[in-house]
């Protein structure tokens, strides 16, 4: 079998761990396995480059950012094979670049735009070898390096698996799996067997720390089959995969909780047609993501315009957005930026109604204010004050009982 199989960065956190690793992985190898092995850096590195960079500068060039960050995982590839060579077997490691992982050119978030080195790693893995790629990295037409976004190594290996069509793609993290909502909050949480990928995007994507969404874009994209498991523990984890006919019965699958957003409001901006298109497209070319959007009823000619950014996105946003409020002539920009988007997900919304209504109770039962409310096919999101936040979740993971084994009629049916 071919396994990829991905190390995340406390998985690989001392020299200690890189031994363990080795351990398991050259186990996995004899075996008789071709395995791929893509690591993050070890523990902290990143958070310490890039608080490196702001004792330099608060205002870093982006493609200097991605030369910086991409040397972490550079540290990680070799110590690991080094790990592995001592225990007798063979190991090669390669950077982004030197698999021909090619991105496009938006530093600090690139997207992986092909993978040019599927033979050189099968060559290496006929040989005998195991071969270990550095995540999270990549280079651009120009050969610049580049970085696909925080937590991209899950993304690096779910590549590594669609283009070397793997038997498995094993994402070992410190958590054992993906759970009904963060253990840290509510303590009756639930290690999930299944998970559709449609939904394991919201929750990603909802403030579930738990992969990088894009990962699971492409791994639905290619039917890359996700386990997601613990690299301390030896239990079987979640699976992400397709969704079938089952996973239905299961309404709502979990909550996601996301404490890092922002609120930003255009007051008065001059109610014509054709002005969110240009307020949103001048925001767009600057860069900046958004993601609730709510345009209030009008009055005598005028409307706000709340959205909602990532905090840490905020300084850029209200930059652009001052320059923008000023251009359509409104009246001015607000912000608050304690919000909190708490969020329900489940395939089985397609098929059944009253979810909103039942998590605004929820909330309603602890007097918990809704400021904004988002829907889609599959999920109900309500911005709240982050006071409120696990308070919340809590609530809400009650009110769907998801801590209660009985309501989960599904099976782990693709584990292998
Ligand atoms: N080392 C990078 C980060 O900390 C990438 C990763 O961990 O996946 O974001
Ligand atoms: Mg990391």
């Amino acid at each position: 079998m071919l396994i990829v199989q991905k190390y995340g960065g406390s998985s690989v956190g001392n020299p200690e761990r890189i031994r363990n690793v080795a351990r398991k992985i050259v186990d996995r190898k004899r075996l008789g396995n071709d395995l791929v092995i893509v690591v993050s850096a070890m523990g902290d590195t990143t958070d310490d480059l890039i608080t490196m960079a702001s004792q330099i500068t608060d205002d870093p060039s982006e493609r200097e950012m991605d030369m910086l960050l991409s040397t972490g995982e550079q540290i990680s590839v070799a110590l690991l094979a080094m790990a592995i060579h001592t225990l007798g077997e063979e190991a090669i490691s390669f950077t982004g670049a030197q698999v021909g992982i090619m991105t496009d050119s938006i530093h600090t978030k690139a997207k992986i735009v092909k993978v040019r080195g599927a033979a050189k790693m099968r060559q290496e893995l006929k040989k005998g070898k195991i071969v270990i790629v550095a995540g999270f990295q990549g280079i651009d037409k120009d050969e610049n390096i580049t970085t696909l976004g925080r937590g991209g190594s899950d993304t690096t290996a779910v590549a590594m698996a669609a283009v070397l069509k793997a038997d498995e793609c094993e994402i070992y993290t410190d958590v054992d799996g993906v759970y009904t909502t963060d253990p840290r909050i509510v303590t009756d949480a639930r290690k999930l067997g299944v998970i559709a990928y449609d939904e394991m995007l919201e929750m990603a994507s909802l403030g579930a720390k738990v992969m990088h969404s894009r990962s699971i874009e492409m791994a639905k994209k290619f039917g890359v089959v996700i386990h997601v498991r613990s690299s301390f523990k030896n239990v079987q984890g979640t699976l992400i995969q397709e969704e079938d006919a089952k996973m239905e019965d299961v309404i709502v699958r979990g909550v996601a909780l996301n404490k890092d957003e922002a609120k930003i409001t255009i007051a008065r901006v001059p109610d014509r047609p054709g002005i969110a298109a240009k307020i949103f497209k001048m925001i767009a070319e600057g860069n900046v993501n958004i993601d609730m959007i709510i345009q209030n009823v009008s009055e005598k000619g005028y409307t706000d315009l709340s959205f909602t950014v990532l905090k840490d996105e905020l300084k850029k946003a209200l930059k652009v957005i001052g320059t923008i409020a000023r251009d359509v002539g409104a009246a001015g920009v607000k912000h608050d930026e304690n919000m909190a988007k708490v969020s329900v997900v489940g395939v089985g919304m397609r098929s059944h109604t009253g979810i909103a209504a039942a998590m605004f109770e929820a909330l309603a039962s602890k007097k918990i204010n809704i400021d904004m409310i988002s829907t889609s096919e599959i999920k109900v999101s309500c911005v709240i004050n982050s006071r409120d936040a696990e308070k919340a979740v809590k609530a809400i993971h009650d009110k769907f009982k998801l801590g209660d084994k009985k309501v989960l009629k599904e099976k782990v049916g693709a584990a292998k």
